[in-house]
């Protein structure tokens, strides 16, 4: 079974009905890197910068990210890259950074709200990352945007590292594609208004379904509630595909949804072409995707959309799978 899976990395990841999807791998270190090329991504859709941040007291200078950050860039030959800025507080602690103590991390000081507050810090990656735009197919990602607001000014501060780069005479992509996550209910609420200001999405069901549905993703004793096949997660997911269709940019999807086989009828039915996973699911869901159909899809995420709960929603998922594959 290994081999044969080893074998399909090499072929297209196309459905039964000729419809291309990309599939990308998240990765955390430049380790992971090397697997994901052997997997067969066809890119980097989500690197997460926290390990450049984490387990340490004091924090990485720009020259020190620049230098991965390049590395990853050309390791990947002209295949796309997507940095995220840095993700921290919530479940992702630091030590260089005192975050104070909360009573809902993950609805507190976290993420771009961080980055937005110690602008110093921010600007430093950002930096970073445009120098290594030089390199490779570079895009920028911000993390929990809630906000039309926030992206403004995290464009602002992106603005700025430009200008000082340009002044230092150092080579970047002027045009770098800057994108978001979608994970916060907010965002996806207001997606059409987002689309138009961005140049990308990426939606993060981890966060999404915890904010959504009001669960804890770290909380054992709720782990039952947390439910990615709610009924309000696939209409949230519908409307944010639609939102960035109608203004015509792409839309992947990021957490680890992307991976789980019985998902993959509604990212098709959605449109979206698409998905980004950890390393070792690259493979089995590329099984699952050249067995599949876009057109069941579509018929599939039509029968979700009108299902009142989770187990409807899984019950049809699990039957349809039993179709494609
Ligand atoms: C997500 O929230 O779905 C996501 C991909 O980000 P992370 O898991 O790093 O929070
Ligand atoms: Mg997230």
């Amino acid at each position: 079974r290994k081999e044969s899976l080893r074998e399909i990395a090499e072929l297209p990841s196309v459905t039964q009905d000729g419809k291309r999807i990309e599939l990308k791998a998240n990765i955390s270190s430049l380790k992971e890197l090397d697997v994901a090329l052997r997997n067969g991504a066809s890119g980097v859709g989500l690197l997460r910068t926290e390990f450049l941040y984490i387990d340490r007291t004091t924090l990485p200078k720009e020259e020190e990210q620049f230098e991965v950050y390049k590395a990853a860039a050309e390791k990947l030959t002209g295949k796309p890259l997507v940095i995220r800025s840095l993700d921290i507080g919530g479940d992702k602690d630091v030590n260089f950074l005192p975050l104070p103590e909360e009573e809902n991390p993950a609805l507190g000081y976290r993420a771009i709200r961080i980055s937005l507050d110690r602008r110093d810090l921010f600007k430093t990656q950002l930096k970073a990352i445009l120098r290594a735009s030089h390199y490779g197919n570079v895009k920028l990602m911000y993390p929990m945007i809630s906000s039309l607001e926030e992206v403004r000014k995290a464009n602002e501060v992106l603005a700025l590292a430009k200008k000082e780069l340009t002044a230092a005479g150092q080579p970047f992509k002027a045009d770098i594609e800057v994108g978001i996550m979608i994970e916060v209910p907010a965002a996806a609420a207001i997606a059409d208004l987002l689309a138009e200001e961005v140049d990308f999405f990426s939606i993060g069901t981890n966060d999404l379904v915890q904010y959504v549905l009001a669960v804890d993703r770290m909380n054992e004793s709720i782990a039952h509630l947390y439910d990615p096949y709610h009924p309000a997660v696939i209409r949230l997911l519908r409307q944010t595909a639609e939102a960035a269709l109608r203004s015509g940019i792409p839309v992947s999807v990021c957490g680890e949804l992307a991976g789980d086989p019985l998902a993959l009828p509604i990212w098709l039915g959605l449109g979206i072409n698409e998905l980004s996973m950890s390393v070792q699911t690259l493979l089995p869901l590329k099984e699952c995707l050249l067995a599949s159909s876009e057109n069941d899809g579509k018929e599939t995420v039509e029968l979700a959309l009108a299902c009142r709960t989770s187990d409807e929603i899984r019950e049809l998922l699990e039957s349809r799978r039993s179709i494609s594959a």
